[in-house]
């Protein structure tokens, strides 16, 4: 039998795909249906087929499925034609066990069903509920594509993205302004969130007039968005014909007079259903080194750390009265450091103990108790004052230097993770380090945390090591190696962010893994989307399903705390309960309990 003609001339639409959902392979039904050549889909991921909001749910629902159970049916979904129409679809699959890790899909075309077939199929309720969510992930995902629904501005990402390709990022940056707009609650409270919207819509108005003016006056370059919540950013740039000529001829506006302008228009009365109010606005204002042209790589981080800087100022600004604004004083600026000159302070860190490690406590909501502790690395840096870790892991990963920072906070959590189970007396602390791709593809790695374990007579089953997805996607042969005889003497691995990358959970049949850490922008959002909480939710179930441990992070509020629990995620991780601790708090923390 030739089952390769068979198999092109299925009835159905059939797909082939590898272990990392790379397509193979693809019949003549699919190809008709969507209009599609065979080349142009061979070598793709299959999920490029999918409208975003599909992919998400894809990853999180029916590939997890998959790699469980080795089935998965009844998928209501949507396939892109060639001019990226959504054709509403129905997909099943099921893999062949085997080292090709081989799946196949059919996908054929989906119809709407009528009023009397949807009440007597009750039973494939599935179908719609995964439809309601892919709506509800496809609006939130607008919005992620770039704007804000309420005001039209930009979001943060669109601002992101503008000042990356825009001539603000080309020419330079001037400055970034972080607008925090005061009470903003008590106005919902009190009028009701329409006004609430009512008054950012006005406010968003009075940005981009403030906007208009800077670009009449002095050409400079100026990016409006809406940061979310009650935050608003004006990004300056440099002039938009790209600043020819000396630095301080391409600087027509001064950032303080428009920040001064922002505080004072915001300020002007304004009609809200009917009501004359006043909304006053905290501002903060980062000014970059002018003249400065971002090199693509940096650009990103160029604009964000003016963005932390102004975002720390308008908290000030807040603090001190509100009403007002506040430049960012920092002795320098975090991406205009030269790269160099940081790996050179980052080895003398090292030498010099300018490095110690925090401690975040995890606890366990079931059993009402301390669970355990992941540690933070931080740098005393003695000209700079404290640096957090993404001012300079980034920096030690692409160096390599990773491997001694690496080593150094994994000998220090062991000796720590030590000391705080003598003081537990018999009760059980984990301790949780992060260890980043790069090391784990060091064929030395597994041996020298041996050492330090052996070396600190610590019991490895205490010991959990944090590791992204990506950490596992990429190198993969050597990190298999690496953890398998890390997970041989007993250590747990667990996948931190989990959720974010999109490896697409095939990982979990090859590494040993003991804990999933739910990343902190979906448990932000269990307040308030219906999206991460069916995130949040599978996630949980998935652990549950192969018995291994879910850990909540950056739990912040109370609310979110009850929909975990309430969800079955036991462990948590977080501000609500506790900040990272120094070393002696968290030393203090076991013998109070
Ligand atoms: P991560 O592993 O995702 O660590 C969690 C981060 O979230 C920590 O930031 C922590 O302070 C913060 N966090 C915890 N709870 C909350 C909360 O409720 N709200 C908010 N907003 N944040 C919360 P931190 O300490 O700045 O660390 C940032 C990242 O740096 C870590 O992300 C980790 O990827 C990396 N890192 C830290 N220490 C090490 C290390 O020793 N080695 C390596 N390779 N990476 C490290
Ligand atoms: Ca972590
Ligand atoms: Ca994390």
């Amino acid at each position: 039998v030739d089952f390769a003609a068979l198999f092109a001339a299925g009835p159905i639409g059939s797909i082939v795909t590898d272990r990392d959902d790379v397509i193979l392979q693809v019949n003549d039904a699919f190809l008709a249906w969507t209009g599609y050549a065979a080349e142009r889909l061979i070598g793709l991921p299959l999920t490029r087929l999918m409208p975003v909001g599909d992919r998400i749910l894809f990853s999180t629902r029916t590939a997890p499925l998959l790699a469980l159970a080795g089935r998965a049916d009844d998928v209501a979904l949507a396939v892109l034609d060639p001019d990226r129409r959504s054709l509403p679809a129905w997909l099943a699959a099921s893999s062949v066990d085997g080292p090709a890790g081989l799946t196949v899909y059919t996908i054929g075309p989906r119809r709407e069903r009528s009023d009397e077939e949807r009440q007597l199929i009750s039973a494939v309720h599935r179908a719609e509920d995964s439809d309601d969510r892919r709506r509800q992930a496809e609006s939130s995902l607008e919005r992620l594509a770039g704007h804000d629904e309420l005001t039209g501005l930009l979001n943060r990402r669109g601002m992101l993205e503008s000042v990356g390709t825009g001539s603000a990022g080309r020419a330079g940056l001037l400055a970034v302004l972080a607008i925090g707009i005061d009470h903003l609650r008590v106005v919902n409270e009190s009028l009701g969130r329409e006004a609430g919207d009512e008054v950012l819509v006005t406010v968003a108005g009075r940005l981009n007039r403030v906007a208009e003016e800077i670009v009449s006056n002095g050409g400079n370059d100026v990016v409006v968005a809406r940061a979310g919540g009650d935050e608003f950013v004006v990004v300056l740039g440099a002039r938009a014909d790209g600043g020819a000529g000396p630095v301080g001829d391409s600087v027509r506006v001064d950032p303080a007079a428009v920040a001064d302008r922002l505080v004072a228009l915001v300020a002007e009365p304004m009609v809200i259903e009917g009501l004359e109010i006043v909304v006053t606005a905290s501002v903060g204002l980062a000014a970059a080194a002018t003249g400065i042209p971002l090199a693509s790589g940096i650009a990103d981080s160029g604009v964000e750390s003016l963005l932390r800087g102004a975002g720390t100022a308008m908290h000030e600004a807040k603090a001190t009265g509100r009403a007002r604004w506040k430049p960012f004083t920092a002795v320098s600026d975090d991406s205009v450091i030269d790269e160099i000159r940081l790996l050179g302070e980052i080895r003398t860190a090292i030498a010099t103990e300018q490095l110690r490690l925090e401690y975040q406590p995890q606890l366990d909501v079931a059993r009402d108790r301390l669970h355990g502790f992941e540690a933070l690395i931080r740098w005393d840096h003695p000209d700079r004052g404290p640096v957090q870790p993404s001012g300079f892991i980034d920096v030690a990963e692409r160096s390599g230097m990773i491997g001694q920072v690496g080593a150094w906070a994994c000998r220090s959590a062991i000796e720590h993770g030590r000391a705080l189970n003598e003081a537990a007396g018999g009760r059980r602390v984990q301790m949780s380090v992060n260890i980043s791709a790069r090391q784990l593809s060091d064929d030395g790695f597994a041996e020298s945390v041996a050492e330090m374990l052996r070396a600190s007579a610590f019991d490895p089953s205490l010991l959990t090591l944090e590791i992204t997805e990506t950490g596992l996607v990429t190198d993969a042969d050597d990190a298999r190696a690496n953890l398998a005889r890390l997970s041989a003497l007993g250590v747990r691995l667990s996948i931190d962010d989990f959720g974010t990358g999109h490896a697409g959970f095939a990982y979990l049949k090859d590494f040993p893994v003991d804990e999933f850490k739910i990343d902190r922008s979906f448990v932000s959002g269990l307040d308030e989307s219906a999206e991460d909480t069916a995130i949040v939710e599978s996630c949980v179930r998935l652990g549950r399903a192969l018995g291994i441990d879910v850990v909540a992070e950056g739990v912040e509020t109370a609310g979110q705390l009850e929909r975990l629990t309430a969800l079955g995620c036991d462990l948590v991780q977080g501000y609500l309960y506790a900040r990272p601790l120094s070393a002696e708090a968290a030393l203090a923390l076991v013998l109070a309990e």
